[in-house]
């Protein structure tokens, strides 16, 4: 199978296999993602139909906004799922996934709510909201 790739959280009640292309990965450095992971999202996105997912009873969504929501195991924490609502695609976290991810970096998304106790320097575009490219609410809605 090509483009396979496997990951899960950290108990390992939830599991998921994606195939297909993975984005970049985007650090999101919103309020919402820096509170439910105390540092920021790093996340690709595959669409629906290429993700599928073990243990889903054992999967919590929470959603932090009305635009979206966020899906976390409920026996561990961890956090794994994005999802805007009405998309069909869905954002994963990349610190689930197994190596080798495959993974690689692409931007930084609303750096302007980032946390005040660290810097980004790793020379990646930065974006004060969102970027054209990453399908996230923010834009202007
Ligand atoms: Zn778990
Ligand atoms: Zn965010």
């Amino acid at each position: 199978m090509t483009n396979h790739h496997d990951g899960s959280c950290l108990c390992g009640a939830v599991r998921f296999h994606t195939s297909g292309d993975l984005r970049g990965v985007v650090y999101c450095h919103c309020s919402q993602c820096r509170k439910q992971t105390g540092l920021y999202y790093a996340a690709t996105d595959v669409s629906d139909a290429d993700l599928r997912v073990e243990g889903g009873e054992n999967l919590t969504w929470y959603a932090a906004s009305d635009f979206a929501r966020r899906g976390f195991c409920r026996v561990c924490g961890s956090a794994l799922f994005w999802k805007r609502n009405g998309a069909d695609k869905v954002s994963i976290m990349a610190g689930a996934f197994e190596a080798p991810s495959g993974l690689v970096a692409d931007s930084h998304i609303f750096v302007a709510d980032k946390g005040d106790f660290y810097t980004i320097d790793d020379g990646l575009p930065q974006y004060a909201r969102s970027s054209a490219a990453v399908a996230v609410a923010g834009n202007d809605d």
